[in-house]
């Protein structure tokens, strides 16, 4: 038998270790935890767009899709898009449909971005805009959402100093993951201002477009005047029909920005799965409804998992977007002698039975997210019911 060395991870990944959300959800399984920990429904998507991708199969569309995306569900998006946020575009030459909108970013970094190229990003970060950043050896800027009176912010002059004359692009998430805050027109139009004055160009990840609960509305930073030309909108229909293991996601962006996007997505995966692209057009056109009844099903399970953490000594405010709660957890790891976001995520699986995930990953410096921690309710409320239960167990009398 022979020998050889040890194969290491290519350097560009080995800051990033494993994702926090297949490790939280491992750690939940091993201890039988409910898992608030990643993101995803446990209950299934609409029959409407799973009766549509079944006909497909059934029908013969089974050989590869036209790179850019079907072209039915890429009219079906161009059409959503019009309705859900007033981006108008074309279908052949502006949409790209992608695996999820994981890889709509990693194609729109890795298409767009040269070496260097500095990049603005906000955090707390969903963990794969770093790493395609990495790929591309793009620089990330960091501009830190913290806590305010209302929910999450971040600071105009922190925002300002970031942008320079090697700024590229800025990266915005709205609704965004973790911390729940919707982007208001006018952070968006101070955004825009810094884009446009920079002639840098703007990539919103609007995944939660759907999710936005009364009182707070979704805008997307493309509508803006002299937004449309420069930006690159990704989305996907994971989240809002909650079909997460489908990841059929998309690319919205002018026809030179598509060009860049393409030109990587056709290496990355040349095209994705043909059936289940008809199956998320049908929804696309005829899928309100269901989001009407999910998005009534979310506000329930947020103010009811939001109430029973404040009662249980986390402080936080309701999100305005988004399945996520971000909750500053200082009181109660004081009481149970820990310390760090860490400490409590590998805590509370063993000995409450939930899991969590610990937002420190979603930072360049870990400190900013050690006192914070994030719960999913995208749940059926018998299960955040349960985890509740469990919480209230383990911590009511800690
Ligand atoms: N977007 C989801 C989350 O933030 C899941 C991401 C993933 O598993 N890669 O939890």
């Amino acid at each position: 038998m022979s020998t050889r060395a040890q194969f290491p991870i290519a350097e560009r990944f080995r800051p990033f270790g494993t994702t926090i959300f297949a490790e939280m959800t491992a750690l939940a399984q091993r201890h039988r935890a409910v898992n608030l920990s990643q993101g995803f429904p446990d209950f299934d998507g609409p029959d409407l767009g799973k009766q549509a991708a079944i006909e497909a199969v059934r029908s013969g569309q089974n050989q590869y899709a036209p790179l850019p995306g079907t072209p039915v569900l890429r009219e079906a998006i161009a059409g959503w898009a019009s309705r859900v946020s007033g981006i108008n575009c074309e279908p052949d030459r502006e949409v790209t449909v992608t695996s999820g909108c994981t890889e709509a970013i990693a194609a729109t970094m890795l298409g767009l971005l040269n070496a260097g190229d500095e990049v603005v990003v906000f955090e707390p970060y969903y963990d794969s805009y770093r790493a395609c950043l990495a790929m591309a050896d793009a620089k990330p800027r960091f501009v830190t959402m913290r806590r305010t009176a209302g929910g999450f912010g971040y600071d105009s002059e922190e925002l300002r100093e970031a942008f320079n004359e090697r700024t590229r692009a800025v990266l915005i998430n709205t609704p965004h993951n973790p911390t729940g805050a919707v982007f208001s027109e006018s952070q968006l139009k101070e955004i825009a201002e810094l884009c446009i004055a920079h002639d840098a160009i703007a990539i919103s990840d609007e995944v939660y477009e759907r999710l936005v609960y009364a009182g707070n509305e979704h805008r997307s930073i493309a509508t803006l005047p002299g937004m449309h030309e420069r930006s690159v909108v990704l989305s996907s229909s994971g989240k809002s029909f909650s079909l997460t293991g489908w990841k059929i996601g998309w690319a919205i962006a002018p026809p030179d920005l598509t060009a860049g996007i393409r030109s990587a997505h056709q290496f990355l995966t040349f095209a994705v799965a043909t059936p289940l692209q008809h199956g998320v057009a049908a929804l696309l056109r005829d899928g309100e409804q269901e989001i009407h009844s999910l998005v009534n099903h979310y506000a329930h399970t947020r103010s009811l998992l939001g109430e029973a953490l404040l009662e249980l000594g986390f402080d936080l405010t309701l999100p305005q977007g988004s399945y996520f709660i971000l909750a500053d957890h200082t009181r109660v790891t004081e009481k149970l002698g820990l310390s760090t976001d860490v400490d409590l995520c590998r805590w509370l699986p063993e000995h409450a039975g939930v899991a969590a995930i610990p937002p420190s990953a979603f930072y360049s410096s870990p400190e900013e997210g050690s006192r914070l921690v994030r719960f999913a309710y995208c749940k059926k409320t018998e299960t955040i019911d349960e985890a509740i239960n469990r919480l209230r167990a383990a911590l009511g009398h800690a």
